[in-house]
Parts: C-alpha cells; sequence; structure tokens
C-alpha cells in the first residue's frame, strides 16, 4: 500500500513539532534526564522532514544534503537524551561519526537515488539499533515498561531502515523510485517507523522519567534517608507480613531491638553530623552480618530493628550476641566535612566506638498474635538489657497476649521457652 507521501511528511512534523512542545512543558526544568536532548531531537526531526518535503522546491543541498544530516542528528539527540537519563556522559565525537559519514554519503551518491537511500538507509538504522543498545544496556537503570516502548520504536525503526537499505541497494541501476517522494509500499513503511518514533519511542521516553520518578518516591516511602535501611513504616509491614506467615505455619520468628548506648553523649562531644555518621556505621555492621531474608532497619533515632524470619529464640540470641559483639569491636572512623562543627574538627582521624543493647524475641505464634506484641516483648527485654548495664542481649520469652487471647492460649510462659 502506498500513502501520499507528502501527507505522511506532514504528518511526522506536525507529530514531532506537537511532542516537542509537549515533552519540553513536561521536562521544563528538569536539566538531568534527558527529556531536553529528545525534545531537540524531535525538533530537528521536524526540520529534516520539513527539507525533504520541500525537495525540488529548495535546492537540492539543502533538501538532500541538510535534510539527511539532519535525520542522522535526530538519533543523536535521541541517544544523548539516554545517555543523559542514565546519568552518563554522551561521547559525542563517536556520535558525530555517524551524521559526518550521512553527509559524505550522500554527497558522493548525489544523482544515485537508489545508492542513496542505501546509504542513508543503512546508517541511520545502525544509529536506531544503537540507541536501543545503549537503552537495553542499562535497562535496569529504570523501571517499568516505558523503556520497552522506546526499544520498541527504535527496533521497528531499525529494522525497516536496514531491509530499506538492502532493498535499495539491490534496486541500484534498475527500476524503482527514483525520488523521495515517489510513494511505495517501502516508502511507506519508512514513514511509519520514523512516526513511530515519535510517538511511541517519546511516549515510552516520558514514561521512563515517570516510572523513575515513582521509584524514587517509592524508596523514599520505604527507606530511611540517613542510613538507606527499612524506615519504621516498611520494617513494620514486613513484620506484620512475617508474623501473618508465622501464624500460618507455625514456623518460629524472632525480632531484635538494637539500641545505641549512651548515644547521646557521642552527640554531646562530637555534634550530631559525627552522630549520624555512627549511626550509619552500626547499620553497615548489622547490615553485613544477616541472612539475606532478614530484614535490618531503623526504627527510630538511634534504635534499630532486626526482623528474622523463620529462626528460633536460641538461633535468634546466638546472633544478637555475635552482633553486640561486632558493633564493640567496629570503629567508626570520623570524617569531617564544612558543616561537621568544632567537636567533629577536634576528632578528624579519631575513630568512635560504641556499643549497644539488644532485646530479643523469638518463638511460635499462636492465632491473633500481632506485630506489636512482638515489639513490645523485644522492648521489654530491651530495657532489661539497659537495666542490667548496656552493651548486652536479653531475651524475651513470651508474648504478653491480651486476657481474652490468653485464655484461648494453652501456654505458660515457662512452657513457651521450652517449646523455642
Ligand atoms: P541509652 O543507653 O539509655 O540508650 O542512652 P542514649 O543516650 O542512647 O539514649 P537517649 O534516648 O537518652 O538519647 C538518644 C539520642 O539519640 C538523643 C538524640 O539526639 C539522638 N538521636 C536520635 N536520632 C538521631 C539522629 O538521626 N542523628 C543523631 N546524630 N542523633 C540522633
Ligand atoms: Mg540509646
Ligand atoms: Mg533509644
Amino acid at each position: 500500500m502506498a500513502a501520499h507521501v507528502p501527507t505522511m511528511l506532514a504528518m511526522i512534523i506536525v507529530s514531532s513539532l506537537l511532542m516537542a512542545a509537549s515533552l519540553a512543558v513536561v521536562g521544563w526544568g528538569r536539566r538531568r534526564d534527558g527529556l531536553g536532548y529528545w525534545a531537540a531531537g524531535l525538533l530537528v526531526n521536524a526540520l529534516g522532514h520539513v527539507l525533504l518535503m520541500l525537495r525540488g522546491r529548495v535546492p537540492d543541498v539543502l533538501s538532500i544534503v541538510v535534510g539527511n544530516l539532519l535525520w542522522s542528528c535526530v538519533f543523536v539527540a535521541m541517544i544523548a537524551a539516554i545517555y543523559q537519563f542514565q546519568g552518563r556522559q554522551p561521547r559525542w565525537l563517536l556520535l558525530l561519526v555517524p551524521p559526518a559519514l550521512v553527509t559524505a554519503l550522500v554527497i558522493v551518491f548525489m544523482d544515485n537515488f537508489a545508492a542513496r537511500v542505501g546509504w542513508v538507509g543503512l546508517m541511520i538504522g545502525l544509529q536506531a539499533l544503537w540507541a536501543m543498545a545503549i537503552a537495553l544496556e542499562h535497562r535496569r537503570s529504570t523501571v517499568g515498561r516505558g523503556q520497552w516502548l522506546l526499544v520498541a520504536g527504535f527496533a521497528l525503526e531499525g529494522a525497516v531502515l536496514l531491509g530499506r537499505s538492502l532493498l535499495a541497494m539491490g534496486l541500484q541501476g534498475g527500476a524503482g523510485a527514483t525520488n523521495i517522494l515517489q510513494g511505495s509500499g517501502l516508502q511507506t513503511l519508512t514513514f511509519v517507523a520514523t512516526f513511530t518514533v515519535v510517538l511511541v519511542s517519546s511516549i515510552g521516553f516520558v514514561f521512563m522519567s515517570r516510572d523513575r520518578a515513582d521509584e524514587n518516591n517509592r524508596m523514599m516511602a520505604a527507606l530511611d534517608p540517613l542510613t538507606g535501611v527499612a524506615n519504621r513504616r516498611s520494617l513494620i509491614a514486613a513484620l506484620d507480613r512475617d508474623v501473618a506467615r508465622a501464624v500460618r505455619t507455625r514456623e518460629s520468628i524472632a525480632l531484635m531491638m538494637v539500641d545505641i548506648d549512651h548515644f547521646k553523649h557521642v552527640n554531646d562531644r562530637y555534634g550530631h553530623p559525627v552522630g549520624d555518621q555512627v549511626l550509619c556505621s552500626v547499620v553497615n555492621v548489622l547490615s553485613a552480618r544477616v541472612r539475606s531474608q532478614d530484614l535490618v532497619g531503623r526504627y527510630g533515632g538511634e534504635e534499630f530493628m532486626v526482623v528474622l524470619p523463620d529462626t528460633t529464640l536460641a538461633g535468634a540470641e546466638q546472633l544478637a550476641r555475635y552482633l553486640c559483639r561486632a558493633v564493640e569491636e567496629s570503629r567508626c572512623p570520623v570524617r569531617t566535612s564544612g558543616d561537621a562543627g568544632a567537636g567533629a574538627a577536634s576528632a578528624e582521624g579519631q575513630t568512635i566506638a560504641v556499643t549497644v543493647s539488644i532485646g530479643v524475641f523469638g518463638g511460635r505464634l499462636e492465632p491473633g498474635d500481632s506485630w506489636d506484641m512482638l515489639i513490645a516483648a523485644a522492648d521489654r527485654a530491651l530495657y532489661e538489657a539497659k537495666e542490667k548495664g548496656r552493651n548486652r542481649v536479653e531475651v524475651a520469652t513470651a508474648l504478653r497476649r491480651p486476657a481474652s487471647q490468653a485464655t484461648a492460649d494453652s501456654y505458660s510462659g515457662a512452657d513457651a521457652a521450652s517449646r523455642y
């Protein structure tokens, strides 16, 4: 099917301009996510196709040489956009090789339409596949399906242009279209592919930005900004889930509350910024020593929680003693920045040692048991550890159940200890 070529060109021009304007609005002020480069690519696409459309009405050097050069530059801008989105520096010299080659080839084959279409199709098709490869190479830098739209558009453009190139090379010297404005099925397919990049890949690119912003928001809602571990909200969500599973499976579950001893002194002596470094250092010690299924999080202030699914009280107690010793033996080096304060400045080069007290609960749960009962039990044990002198581990062997639940519960605290 051969569509009316000027109409298709006009569609590409109008859609590129509208898309560029939309992206400019969406991306205004967001300089780091590539939307600016992408919008620039779409503008260049519109301009290049205006020149193609004016074939015969403007000098050939404008329509053919500059028109094809601009078409190639579209992919330079889009690849630069993807690089910037991925936080990488575009390799400009390398990116500018294809437009330079396209220009040279177009000049060499100025009078040979088939060869020109073949070579330009090959170069720009390869650029489209290059864009696709760069997007795929760092596909884990973004979540969501926006990137698949981006990749699909480039894959179609690359495949069509390479196919067109092969066919055109086969036509060299033979029959076939002799002018870009002559309609043919292949020409229609080429414009459809370009249209797809303008629409589908652009929408994909915008979605990639949005997907990443959503992911950042999700992370910010789930993680503690200082230490990077789970915050109280996600700790409780995870504990709630694990408690429900432990009730169902009758597997033992354990929980630790870890509190830094005399942390106020660290702040008072070295200042809050150094106190923050100590918090991060303790988190690192804890996180590096738990299993992958365990969850370390910041419950609040200088208090941390470790959720240990499928763990007996004995196992959790052993781990708690190990963590307690590991924190005691670790040293947090003081790194000062300009805003670290006088206390920190005098401590530059020193290392700070802290200890932790840990309250542990572990055991099998009964229907009706809930996450807050586990926290309360571990908290009681933590209180006891503080009372008994700090830098130690205490365990809670039973949950305090409400009276209504306790009547249905057949075991006493002493029984419970023997069941862990
Ligand atoms: P204890 O051994 O009884 O736990 O004594 P403590 O000094 O550790 O406990 P206290 O509750 O008296 O003080 C906790 C301190 O933790 C007070 C607070 O300023 C500090 N803190 C809480 N959150 C942060 C934080 O994000 N950064 C810093 N630097 N300090 C924090
Ligand atoms: Mg404390
Ligand atoms: Mg505390």
